[in-house]
């Protein structure tokens, strides 16, 4: 089973009336509930609130693939927690940023660029088109999805040019906005995925789910051979190659 962590700040669902109807076991407990119907997943969740942010080294080091939403609080992350994050998926963790997590410490620090962007709160449509169907994550996903309100979020995103982007948003206000953007980080992948303003039920939704579940599914640690790195010895026994030959001749060879 992959082990997957949801990582929520979890402040608006608690100040904010309003979004405590839409979220009131937190987003995090929304996309807990959602993920957890098909019974493929080992979940916990994790919230700033406690303590080490909920992101011991015993749950990093046992997290397949982490979920991040945050968005008032980015700063109280310690910096500590954000780089054994980043470390973590170095070493191949996934990692799933959510809407206003562009701008959360791991992921800032995961792309080296500023990730700002437009926004707009005004209870737009947005339709996300699929422009990559034959990525692993756009699997048994629709040609486009629309989501009747979001908030509005309009290019330029600072982010560096995704490996692969697979969605492209268009709101009803006019803007674009690159949604679906797909990285390596060392043995690591990163899936940068827009939707998911707190005031709107997103995460119930059955097509955002299978996005969520395709993404941890592509994102899940690789079982590929690990790398030796540092020094290391010739598998071949090189010397050899030049016994009986003079000096000038051994600098100026290769070896075939
Ligand atoms: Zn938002």
């Amino acid at each position: 089973m992959i082990n997957v962590t949801i990582w929520n700040e979890y402040i608006h669902e608690k100040e904010s009336e309003k979004v405590a109807q839409v979220y009131p076991n937190g987003i995090h407990g929304a996309i807990a509930e959602m993920l957890g119907k098909s019974g493929e997943y080992n979940i916990r969740t994790a919230t700033l609130d406690m303590e080490e942010c909920g992101l011991t080294d015993e749950v990093l080091n046992s997290t397949d693939v982490l979920i991040w939403w945050g968005h008032m609080k980015h700063s109280d992350v310690p910096d500590e927690i954000a780089e054994k994050v980043r470390q973590r998926v170095l070493a191949g963790m996934g990692f799933i940023p959510l809407h206003s997590a562009h701008l959360s410490k791991p992921f800032v620090k995961l792309m080296g660029t500023l990730c700002r962007s437009k926004w707009r709160e005004n209870d737009e449509k947005e339709r996300i088109w699929v422009i990559e169907p034959s990525h692993p994550i756009c699997k048994n996903l629709p040609e486009y999805i629309e989501l009747p309100m979001e908030e509005t979020y309009g290019e330029r995103f600072e982010i560096p040019a995704p490996d692969e982007l697979i969605f492209i948003s268009w709101f009803s206000g006019g803007e674009v906005f690159r949604s679906g953007c797909c990285y390596k980080r060392g043995l690591g992948k990163v899936f940068y995925f827009r939707p998911g303003h707190e005031e709107y039920p997103t995460f119930y939704r059955d097509d955002i789910t299978q996005i969520l579940k395709n993404a941890i599914e592509w994102a899940k640690p690789s079982e590929g051979p690990v790398p030796t790195l540092g020094h290391f010895e010739a598998l071949e026994n090189v010397k050899d190659k030049f016994e009986g030959q003079d000096e000038s001749l051994k600098k100026h060879t290769y070896i075939k």
